[in-house]
């Protein structure tokens, strides 16, 4: 059953020669015999995933069943639940039960999908290899010594191990797009407010945005459906209408202009990587698009931009967690100053700690205008490089990462080196832009991401253009020995 993609079960659950039941019991057990290696979930609610699947399998035979009623999946631990905790990969938040869920979670439940669990992730979202989680890395499960990215990591090896048909993740600097890379499956970061906020903890408000990890772009485009839509909790969320992400799907490619930047394939990338990425270029030629070499000219100031931007808004986020009423407190506090410093000290990790020193700084009365202020002037300039850009071409592609998954340590000890996995991502982020990360090819075993950029609000172009790509390869069908 795991081989088939997400909307093939959802086909054979609509006809009924597939119940959720099953499907349930089956990933349970594929949970049980798998993820013991991978550390990819931080819960499983298998009762909670029975009662659930029993439910929707009533509303199969009722006739009253969605595209994804009965889907077995997982949720980022960043997304708040109420009958699991929400750890945000942190000692902070270890035994944190939310009052509330997420508007995704709801919104996921309301079309039916059941809960398997809570994937693993770093530490509030920072960092790109999973090895910042509280509770302990996670491994690719195409290579178990290499890191399956971050900080949807837990979500991409959950998907690529088959351990649930999909899952949800989120991404501020790339973190939906770079696991899919590394974890040779699907994930696309929406535009900024396509998917509420609510309930999703905030790492940087100004650039997080939730958003789907499954096999294919399909898949993606069903989820990314049920997810998608105004909240009048959440008041950066648009007001504009979701397009139907199905029915474009199959739309010809022909005449669709793609532009290649230089600059994302300069110094830095990998050329086994590089040389995948031309290849699906090739044959999205083939398809009928046309390549055309475009530049964005302040590429090289984004990771600078981003690692002022996000670890300013996170300092200002994190400072909720001060043990009075969120999460971790230390013990016998002496006063109040010893009550916020030590259960700080105790709850975050180094990397969030990093952060937070980085943000406060860049802030800081003296420093605000050398660094924030003029890492979102540079935001600015990224932004606009995008719109000359689009006012040429449809879509923009390139790598989704400068490499192939490392190795597990190989990054731990070198901030910068670990930042520099960005490279590609954050630009989007930035700028609120739609990006997609799809499988497109292998080096050393391990899998390449292609990755696809287009102008705000232009999903539905981005599904396309990968459905039809894969429709045309079969990298995103292929599935690590290991787990097979
Ligand atoms: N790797 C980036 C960081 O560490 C992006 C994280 C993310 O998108 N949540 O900040």
């Amino acid at each position: 059953m795991h081989d088939m993609t997400m909307a093939q079960q959802a086909a054979l659950l609509a006809s009924g020669e597939l119940t959720s039941a099953d499907l349930v019991e089956h990933y349970l057990a594929r949970i049980e015999q798998h993820d013991a290696r991978l550390n990819a979930y931080l819960a499983v609610d298998a009762e909670g995933a029975r009662l659930a699947a029993a439910e929707a399998d009533k509303r199969l035979q009722r006739g009253e069943a969605g595209p994804l009623t009965g889907i077995p999946i997982a949720h980022k631990d960043i997304f708040c639940t109420t009958d699991m905790a929400t750890t945000c990969g942190s000692r902070m938040l270890e035994n944190y039960v939310s009052p509330y869920a997420a508007t995704v979670v709801d919104k996921l439940q309301a079309a039916g999908m059941v809960t398997l669990g809570k994937a693993n992730m770093d530490e509030f979202a920072m960092g790109s290899s999973n090895e910042n989680s509280y509770f302990g890395a996670v491994a690719n499960p195409w290579q178990e010594n290499r890191v399956p990215g971050g900080s949807s990591g837990g979500s991409a090896a959950i998907v690529a191990a088959r351990l649930a048909s999909a899952a949800t993740g989120t991404d501020t600097g790339g973190s939906i797009r770079q696991p899919a890379a590394f974890c040779g499956i699907t994930g696309i970061k929406p535009t900024y407010g396509r998917v509420s906020r609510y309930g999703m903890v905030a790492f940087a408000s100004s650039l997080d945005q939730g958003g789907p990890l499954a096999q294919t772009a399909e898949d993606c485009a069903l989820m990314l459906q049920a997810m998608a839509g105004h909240d009048v909790r959440d008041s950066t969320s648009s007001v504009l209408k979701v397009p139907d992400f199905s029915e474009s799907l199959n739309e010809n490619l022909a005449g669709l202009r793609i532009g290649i930047p230089d600059e994302y394939f300069a110094q830095g990338l990998d050329s086994d990587v590089g040389d995948c990425v031309n290849e699906a270029l090739s044959v999205l030629e083939s398809a009928g698009a046309i390549l055309k070499r475009i530049s964005l000219p302040n590429q090289n100031l984004c990771i600078p931009a981003y690692y002022i931007i996000a670890p300013a808004e996170a300092s200002s986020n994190l400072s909720r967690f001060d043990g009075v009423r969120f999460g971790h407190r230390c013990e016998n506090p002496q006063d109040i100053d010893d009550l916020y410093t030590r259960s700080r000290g105790e709850g975050f990790g180094p990397e969030v700690k990093r952060r937070i020193l980085i943000g406060a700084y860049a802030l800081s009365a003296g420093y605000y205008d050398a660094y924030y202020k003029k890492a979102q002037q540079v935001r600015q300039l990224v932004s606009d490089d995008f719109t000359s850009a689009f006012a040429e071409v449809d879509v923009i592609a390139g790598p989704t990462t400068p490499t192939t998954a490392f190795e597990r340590g190989a990054k731990s000890d070198d901030p910068v080196a670990m930042y520099l996995n960005d490279l590609f991502t954050v630009s989007a982020n930035l700028s609120g832009l739609p990006a997609i990360s799809a499988p497109c090819g292998f080096a050393d075993g391990l899998p390449v991401g292609l990755q696809l950029s287009a102008s705000v609000n232009q999903e539905a172009r981005l599904l396309n253009v990968v459905h039809r790509y894969q429709g045309l390869t079969d990298w995103h069908r292929r599935m690590p020995d290991a787990v097979a």
